[in-house]
Formats: structure tokens, sequence, C-alpha cells
């Protein structure tokens, strides 16, 4: 069949903060980049704006392709039913919904796409125009990060990600050999921790003219233990950019290699976003041997990554089967006194695919809920240990504390406090625009139809 164009979609909730979205879709810019240059590619993002009428301009000739997180996987389907009615023959659905979950996107997307894509998405526009699709393309290993779907000088010309998003994403490391009961990521990225290569990452930064970053990696801090020799040649290699600053997950462990976290600040390291997780140390069985809820440890290591002029945002979940609301009250406290420069708060949230979930079936504590609902700001499932309606007033409790303007500049004020003065006016956005993410996450807890509301009763 002719091929008139291929449309990538991304869709979004959040939407433009002052103009811009928050981060540039990435996966979508990778896949683009392995379209031959004489097929026209097109990426439509939701958070830069509607997309309805764009694909009812769609026809029989045009190539749709999806990616869907769980979360949007409704607004996905929506996207396709449209497309359909356009008269677009194919939609394609790929990303960790359908990785997760095949047989839910199966219903309505033409095409679903398990795994990575990175080998089947060129098979799949071939079949498209020798019309010889199948429902399913399964990518059945993991694929080698060296030299897989560069960005094109195409792609980021039509991105102009500069202009048109905060934060550019990146990717250095995939994959995660942890596995922590509620997490997705070994299924979505394998367990074996992959590298790319030091001379591709500086390539990419240096086409793309990317002076901040934050990486997509799972779980980058892991390979200070896994892969130390590669790290310090991958800051080495950062050194000398003309970054300003970028971020990154990792975990606490990263605290324990001060020779790296020194090359790091050199490297334009500015925060890492530690998965603490919980302060219960009876949930440790939970959290796949990277943390044991001891708080005294999360403060050693907080101040040790500080000590090198490196943030940290501490990230947590709540709702654990060893979780009551004192559980957050301890949380309180901790946040109150370790310093930390940021706070995530999310409520455990049973994703497709997780063992988390496979219990909470077995146990008959799932809720019927919309996908839209999968958030991390919502209840999902039966607490153990509490009742819905404990674990939500808790929620809404900490929250409300931890993302009042008050506590947000704070917390901002004294990371702002660490930089000196020359870099401060750079530093001030930074400071407080991760906490201030945080709070408007918490927001669509309270949602009015598709507007968003604040907690506090305003727009968000
Ligand atoms: S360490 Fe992080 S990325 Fe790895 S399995 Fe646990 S939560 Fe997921």
């Amino acid at each position: 069949m002719e091929i008139r164009k291929i449309v990538l979609i991304h869709p979004g909730r959040e939407g433009r903060i002052w103009g811009r979205a928050a981060g540039a879709p990435y996966t979508l810019m990778r896949l683009a980049s392995l379209v031959p240059d004489d097929i026209p590619v097109e990426i439509w993002d939701e958070n830069l704006g509607p997309l309805d009428g764009k694909l009812r301009q769609l026809g029989p000739h045009d190539l749709v392709g999806i990616t869907s997180k769980t979360l949007a996987i409704e607004s996905a389907e929506r996207f396709a039913r449209i497309a359909h009615e356009a008269g677009v023959r194919t939609v394609v659905v790929g990303g960790a919904h359908a990785t997760l979950m095949p047989e839910d996107v199966a219903r309505w997307a033409d095409v679903v796409v398990t795994g990575e894509a990175y080998y089947t998405w060129p098979q799949i526009i071939q079949d498209f125009i020798d019309d010889n699709l199948k429902p399913h393309y399964h990518d059945s290993e993991w694929a080698d990060l060296a030299g897989v779907a560069p960005i094109t000088d195409r792609v980021i010309k039509m991105m102009d990600e500069n202009r048109r998003y905060w934060t550019p994403m990146m990717e250095i490391t995939r994959g995660c050999p942890r596995n922590c009961s509620f997490c997705t990521a070994i299924r979505v990225s394998g367990q074996r921790m992959r590298l790319r290569p030091v001379d591709e990452v500086v390539d990419e930064i240096q086409r793309r003219r990317i002076k901040r970053f934050f990486l997509t990696d799972d779980n980058f801090g892991l390979a200070f233990r896994t892969d130390p020799e590669y790290i310090e040649a991958l800051f080495k290699a950062l050194e000398p950019l003309p970054l300003n600053d970028w971020t990154c997950q990792a975990e606490m462990l990263v605290s324990t290699h001060p020779d790296l976290l020194a090359l790091a600040r050199r490297a334009h390291l500015d925060k890492l976003f530690i998965g603490f997780e919980s302060v219960n140390p009876a949930n440790r069985r939970e959290l796949g041997g990277k943390s044991k809820g001891l708080t005294a440890q999360y403060k050693e290591a907080i101040k040790s990554i500080q000590a090198h002029g490196i943030g940290v945002v501490g990230l947590f979940v709540f709702g654990f089967d060893h979780d009551t609301p004192q559980t957050l009250v301890d949380t309180w406290d901790f946040v109150r006194e370790s310093e930390l420069d940021s706070v995530s708060m999310t409520i455990l949230t049973p994703y497709p695919g997780t063992p988390f979930r496979a219990q909470l079936i077995a146990e008959n504590r799932l809720m019927d809920k919309q996908w839209r609902y999968y958030d991390t700001a919502h209840v999902t499932y039966y607490p153990k240990r509490m009742t819905v309606e404990e674990l939500e007033k808790t929620y809404d409790w900490f929250c409300r504390k931890a993302y009042s303007p008050w506590s947000i500049a704070q917390r901002g004020w004294r990371t702002l406090r660490r930089h000196p003065a020359s870099r401060m006016p750079r530093k001030f956005f930074g400071s407080f625009s991760t906490d201030y993410g945080y709070r408007r996450t918490f927001a669509w807890r309270h949602v009015d139809g598709n507007r968003l509301l604040s907690a506090w009763g305003t727009t968000g």
C-alpha cells in the first residue's frame, strides 16, 4: 500500500506549564528516527495541544502509531477511534501498557507491539507498505543499546525541543536487576542493565544542543556499583560539555562511592532522585533489596551526597501491606529532619504485570477502576492495615503539608543556598520546580472532567 505519512502520537494530560511542556516524548523521537528518509514522519504530543482536529485530517494511507503508559491508555483508545472514523486503517499501539497487557489493547488496536519495538518497528512499516500486517509484533530480545535508533537530525529539527519543552529527556542505561514488587521496570526494560556507548551519548547531547536533561533510566545509580569503570568514563566525557545540569534516578548506594560522586558533580549532575520508598522497615521485602526502611541510614546517605554539591529528591511510596496512617506521620517527621531538596509521595499502584498486582488479584483486593486512576494519586486497591478512606485522608494530609507554598519555599531556599551566589540566578527555577511538579501531581486527585483543580481549590 502506498504510504503518505507516519504519525506518532504521545497522549498526555499535563499540557503546557508557562508555555512549554515538561519533557519531549523521547521514545517516539527514537522510533521516528527509524523511519526511512523518504517517508514523512510527524510526532504529535498532546501536551502541546489538542489532537482531535488533526486526527480527523488523516486517511487510509497514513500509518498511526501510539505509545502509552497505563495511565493514558484510555486517551490512546479514544485517539484510535477518531483516527478510524477519519478513515485510517492501521493504528499501531505499543509502549508500557501494551507490553504489560497486550490483550487489553488488542480489543481496539489494529496492531499491538510488545517489547521495545526497535527491531519490529521497521518491519511494521515495511509490512504496511506490502499490505502484509500482522496483529501482533514482539521484540523477542532486549536490544543492544550500541547504535540502536540514534536520533536523526530530521527528528531533532522537527521537535524543536529547546523552545517547546522545559527538560529534554535522555537515555544512558536501561534495565534494573532489582525486583521491587510494585515496579514494572524489569518487565518493560529487562533485568540486565544495558549501557549506551559513551561516545554515542556525547554525540547525541551535542547534536541536540541540549544544556540540561533528565535521564529516563530506571536506576542509573545502580551502575555506580555494577559498572564503575563505565560511569567514570562517562562522567569524564560529560565534564567538558557546556551543560548547565542534569538529573537522574538512583538508589542510595551511590552515597558509598565518593570518588564517582565527585566526578558526577564535575560532569554537571545536579540532583539525584533516590528511591527510598518507605520509612517502615517492615516493608523491606517489597523493596527489592535497595533500601530497608532505616531512616538513620537514609539521613547519612543524603548528607554524603549533598556534601558533594548534589541535591537529593526523596521518592516515597505509601500503602504497602505493613503501612498504617502512622507510617506517613513518621515519613513527615523524616522529611522535616532530613534536609531533602524535594520530596515525592505517591500512592502504591498495582500496575499490570507486577507481583503486587498478582497478589491483590489472588486476595480479591483489586478495585475495579479505570486506568486513568493509575496515576499514583488515587487508591486502586483495598489496603491491608487501613481503610481506603484512611489511606486517602492520610495521603492528603501529608501532601498538603509537603506541598504547601511554605514547605516548597523552605526546601527550595535550602537548595538554593548550597550554590555559590554567582550560580544562584541560574539555579533559582530548578530549586523550586521539582516540588511544584509534585504539587501538580497531587492536584490530579481533584479533577473536574479534564480540568485540573488544585487540592487547594484553585486551578493548579
Ligand atoms: S530499584 Fe527502582 S527501577 Fe529497580 S525494580 Fe526497584 S523500583 Fe524498579
